[in-house]
Parts: structure tokens; sequence; C-alpha cells
């Protein structure tokens, strides 16, 4: 049923509505959800996860013009907000394509409004304001409120929306993103007295929308909990009941015995205490396994934990399978996700990894096939070797031997 034999990871959609549903019911009615699809949908795939998501969102937010333009070619009509900062360069296919920038410099808004006048186009803008991430966005003050007023007027603009961003809103302590919420709101008012009227006032992120009410406003920016995982290990997982949609799967290759005093793998950090049934996994670190789960981690097999042994390689990393009866090639692993009653979460991986789980779903690489289930079934796939390189040419050798001129 699976195209795939090596590694793939699986991203079930019916698990990303089901987060986007939990999400919505937790949520003050009347405030919609902005879809945040960044980085290839946090290494689930922006498209198809934008697909999944559609009826649940307003709209979606990007990293990069790139992003956006992505989501476009695909047919995603819906508003599309790039959160970071964007190339003067980009600036006419953004307004051809009516997607948002965000602003908060005079000469931002100042080259938006010349191109949008020129094209005969308004062009709707969001402002970024910096509460305390220190990130992007115009300080909160009166001179920014000053700023935001001038660029509310330039002509072929539209201030559509203003949003600041949660530095520390996934702690226990919320006392930091109360300040972070009092100096939006503040500000809200400061142009409010400016006559600046904001239609779409956002500021939650995963962990705002799960814990605090207060700062609902008109949109939250789900990022995170799309993919079923919390923003961390602070935030109460009773009020919304995520569940992660990627599983990382692969199958193993060889299994062989070694003896007493055998070493595994590079630098031979791990020696064999005992004979030992010893299997091979063909992925690692080129695939975006976490090289720093050598020694540290486990997988499953037939719904047991199999300790890795030794470093994990680029390519290829040894697991023990002593106490796995029948252990084989060919048998399924799981890296990430569900096999009988055994779990493994992208939050296992980071504790004993020391990264961060955000991180590692990022960081699932291209050599890993995407592969979309819906219903049991496998609806579609993203997979890297379909790409083609245009413009791409080396001469005529194919079928030339090695060594041989
Ligand atoms: C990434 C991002 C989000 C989403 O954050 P999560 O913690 O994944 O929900 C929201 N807003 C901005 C500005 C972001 O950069």
């Amino acid at each position: 049923m699976i195209p795939y034999t090596r590694v793939y990871a699986a991203v079930n959609l019916d698990v990303v509505e089901h987060n986007m549903k939990a999400m919505v019911a937790n949520l003050t009615e009347g405030t919609g959800i902005m879809g945040v699809v960044k980085a290839d949908g946090y290494g689930h795939g922006a498209v198809w996860v934008a697909g999944a998501i559609d009826p649940y969102v307003r709209g979606y937010a990007v990293a990069t013009a790139e992003e956006a333009f992505l989501l476009r070619r695909h047919g995603i009509s819906k508003p599309i907000l790039i959160l970071g900062v964007t190339h003067e360069s980009c600036i006419r296919q953004l307004i051809e394509q009516e997607i948002r920038p965000t602003v908060f410099q005079r000469k931002q808004a100042l080259a938006l409004s010349r191109t949008a006048v020129d094209m005969g186009k308004i062009v709707r803008i969001h402002l970024a304001l910096d509460t305390g991430m220190s990130r992007i966005g115009m300080r909160a003050c009166p001179e920014s409120a000053d700023l935001a007023e001038e660029i509310a007027s330039m002509p072929g603009i539209c201030v559509e929306g203003l949003f600041t961003h949660f530095a520390r809103a996934d702690e226990t302590d919320k006392t930091s993103a109360r300040q972070q919420l009092r100096a939006y709101l503040d500000f809200v008012k400061l142009l409010e007295e400016r006559g600046v009227k904001i239609l779409v006032r956002h500021i939650s992120n995963s962990a705002g929308l799960m814990e605090m009410r207060e700062a609902d406003c008109d949109l939250v920016r789900a990022g995170i909990s799309i993919y079923g995982l919390y923003p961390s290990d602070e935030v109460d997982r009773d009020r919304v009941a995520l569940r992660p949609a990627m599983e990382l799967k692969s199958r193993l290759t060889y299994v062989k015995t070694i003896g007493a005093g055998v070493r595994v793998s590079y630098g031979g950090t791990f020696v064999a205490d005992r004979p030992m049934i010893v299997a091979t996994v063909p992925i690692g670190y080129g695939d975006g396994y976490p090289r720093s789960l050598s020694g540290k981690g486990r997988v499953l097999i037939r719904g047991k934990s199999a300790p890795i042994l030794g470093r994990v390689c680029m390519d290829q990393m040894m697991v023990d399978v002593t106490d796995i009866r029948g252990a084989a090639e060919d048998d399924e692993v799981t890296l990430i996700g569900r096999d009988g009653t055994e779990e493994i979460t992208v939050e296992e991986l980071a504790r004993l990894g020391g990264g961060f789980h955000y991180e590692i779903i990022c960081g699932i690489g291209k050599r890993v096939p995407r592969v979309y289930i819906r219903d049991g079934k496998v609806v579609g796939k993203k997979d890297y070797f379909d790409d083609v390189c245009r413009d791409f040419s080396v001469g005529q050798s194919q079928g030339a031997e090695l060594g041989i001129q």
C-alpha cells in the first residue's frame, strides 16, 4: 500500500483535521484561525496540509514570499500573510497574487505604496508590533503609532492587520505574555486615537491559543498544534487534545549476530559485552534523523523497543534486536509514531538528543518522501526525487563504465 520501502514520513490528514477541530472548540466564538504552514508545513508538506486545513482557517501564514507563491501556485486562494520581512524585489509578484506582507518600517511601506499605485492596485498589509521578542516589528511607543498612521494614509495601502508575537506564552507563568498582550492592546488604543482602525488583530501562537482566551482577538496563528505537537511541556495538555500527525517509518535491511567485544559504528563507541543480534536501519542524519541520538535513541520493531547502538551514520544506523523474537530483514521500523502499544514521540527524541521538537520535524530531510493518508488510504505523496532540474545538462555519458575511457 505504501509505495516506499526504505523510509517514509506518513502524514495523517484525518489527524490534522482532528487537531483543527480540537482547537476550534477551545477558541472564543468569532475568533478565526490563521494556519501557519511555514518551513514546508513544519516539515509535513505545506501544500497538502494547507489543503487539509482549508475549511477551518480564514487564511494562512508563511515565513517567506517563496512559500506564499508555492501555495498560490497550488490553487490556495484564501489570504496569505508573510510573517517575515519581504525583499523589495518581490513586491510586484506579491501584489499580483494578493499576498499580505508584514510591514514595520517607513521604507517598506513607501516601496509597497509606490508599486501598488503604479499597478493601480491596493496592497493589504499587516503591521508587526514588537512587544517583547525583539525580532521584527515597530516598538510599542507613540512614535510608532505616528508611523502607523502615516503608513495607513499612504496611497495604495490598506492596513488590514496588526500583530505581535509571544516570546514566552508556552511557560506556566504567563506574566510576561500578559505584559505583551497589554502592550499590544495599549498600542491599538493609540492607533484608534489617531483614527486608524485595525480590522484584524492577532497575537496568539499555539501556546496562546491553548491557554490565553484573553488574547484571542480576531485571529490566532496556529502552528505546531496543527501538526499535533504541544509548544512545550509546560502547556496544559487537557485543554486541547492534540494527536501527532506524522509518523516516520523504515524497514530493516540487515540482521546479524555479533560476538562479545565487537564494536559497532564509527568511532567504535559501542562494544558488545555479550553475543548480540544487531539490525541495520537504512536512515541517518542525511534524512534529518538527529545524530545526537547516537547511543541514546530507540526505535520500535514488532511493537518492542530497540536501542540505537553507537553512532547514527549519514544513511544508516544499527539497533539492538537481541530481545525482539523473530526480528528479521524487511520488518517495519517505527522511528516516530506507534507500533502496537508502544509510541515514540518527537518530544522523546528531542529530550534524549538534547534537541528541540519543532526542529526535529522541520529537519526531516528531503530524501524522506511524505506520504499522505486519509481514511487509512494513501491519497498522495511528495517526493524530492520527482523534481526535475530544468536547464541541467551533462555530456552523453550514460552507459559509460567506471575505469574505462
Ligand atoms: C511560527 C510563528 C507562529 C506559530 O507558532 P507556533 O508556536 O508553532 O504555534 C505564530 N506567529 C509567528 C509570528 C510565528 O513566527
